[in-house]
């Protein structure tokens, strides 16, 4: 992967950010490392301005680097923080792209910032685990699902959330919509389907392993029963050509 050729992953939300966010776009990518999404979008001329937000010295450093490289350092300006402490209301941000990490740091991330994150905000996120969380947060801070969906990715499977902040408070989502994701629950990609095999693998030897130290009537253990039977349910719905064993 590099600035011209974005991995998978990162072409969907570079995708995402064209398509949804307003124009022109005027971009915080939180967690930026290398500063790939940020340049991609400067160098196919989508992007009025960028500020690439790291936390560590190594990748601010690798970011820094690659702004300079590509000749961008006029419209990415590369910051040193934690989260959108590197952001002020000065830089007039439309949207904000935080990618390749837990949905919940990610959650903490936006919360934080939170008086930044005003009307009209475009959040693009790919939450590497934990997107339950998250999906809560931006259902109870008034965001709008605008899509959703999932990506494979050198054999892994990785959940991109598109959502719009809104003046008023939205439509709680249920439960089963917070965990799968609204979006993908009525427009199931293959790597969707991919990703909650994986995940029931993953329960049902949780659930052996349970079944071996304690009581089946255990919290525990009745808790991840209700999950693979959700999980179960969600997956018979898929398409015969798509596996789901
Ligand atoms: N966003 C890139 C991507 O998706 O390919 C890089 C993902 S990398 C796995 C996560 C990056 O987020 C790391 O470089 C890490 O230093 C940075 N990071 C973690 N917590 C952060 C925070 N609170 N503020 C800014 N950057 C953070």
């Amino acid at each position: 992967m590099n600035s011209e050729k974005l991995s998978t992953r990162l072409h969907q939300v570079a995708a995402y950010l064209i398509e949804y966010a307003n124009e022109p776009l005027r971009l915080a990518d939180i967690g930026s490392d290398h500063a790939y999404l940020p340049c991609y979008l400067g160098l196919n001329n989508h992007l009025e301005f960028a500020v690439a937000g790291e936390v560590v010295e190594g990748p601010f450093q690798s970011a820094t680097n690659e702004v300079a490289a590509r000749q961008l350092t006029d419209i990415i300006a590369v910051r040193k923080g934690d989260g959108l402490a590197v952001v002020t209301p000065e830089d007039h941000l439309n949207a904000i792209s935080i990618c390749g990490m837990g949905g919940s740091l990610i959650r903490d991330i936006l919360a934080k910032g939170e008086d930044l994150l005003t009307p009209e905000m475009l959040v693009v996120l790919q939450p590497n685990m934990a997107s339950f969380q998250l999906r809560q947060w931006l259902n109870l801070n008034q965001f709008e699902f605008l899509t959703e969906t999932v990506v494979t990715d050198h054999q892994r499977q990785y959940e991109i959330i598109v959502a719009r902040k809104v003046a008023e408070p939205v439509e709680s989502l249920s439960l089963k919509a917070l965990q799968f994701g609204p979006f993908n629950l009525q427009h199931p990609t293959t790597a969707f389907y991919e990703k909650w095999q994986g995940e029931l693998a993953v329960l049902q030897q949780v659930r052996q392993q349970l079944e071996q130290t304690v009581d089946a009537t255990h919290t525990k253990a009745q808790a991840v029963r209700e999950q693979i039977e959700l999980i179960e349910a969600v997956l018979s719905e898929a398409p015969t050509d798509m596996t789901t064993t």
